[in-house]
């Protein structure tokens, strides 16, 4: 009788475990693809401030202002930013 409930509770535990277990490699997994995804092309990619559009380092449209490089999608956007930032 005893050794029935002992049975059962390690059963009820080792089920617990494996659950645990479980949504911890799934959360793991989801960590490394939201890590992995922006260098998918092995390539860095670069936020756009104004469309806020990923675009590869090397196919962006770079701009100095002020000392300081910033990267956009395009001439339009970075008009746009020169704009927002005189006024
Ligand atoms: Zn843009």
């Amino acid at each position: 009788m005893y050794f029935r409930v002992i049975v059962f509770i390690i059963l009820i535990y080792l089920i617990f475990r494996a659950i645990k277990s479980m949504k911890r490699v799934r959360l793991e997994r989801g960590d490394s693809a939201r890590v992995n995804h922006p260098r998918a092309s092995g390539e860095d990619l670069i936020e756009d401030p104004v469309c806020r559009t990923h675009i590869p380092v090397s196919q962006a449209y770079k701009k100095e202002i002020a000392g300081e490089i910033y990267y956009f999608c395009g001439k339009e956007c970075c008009e746009k930013f020169m704009l927002s930032k005189n006024g």
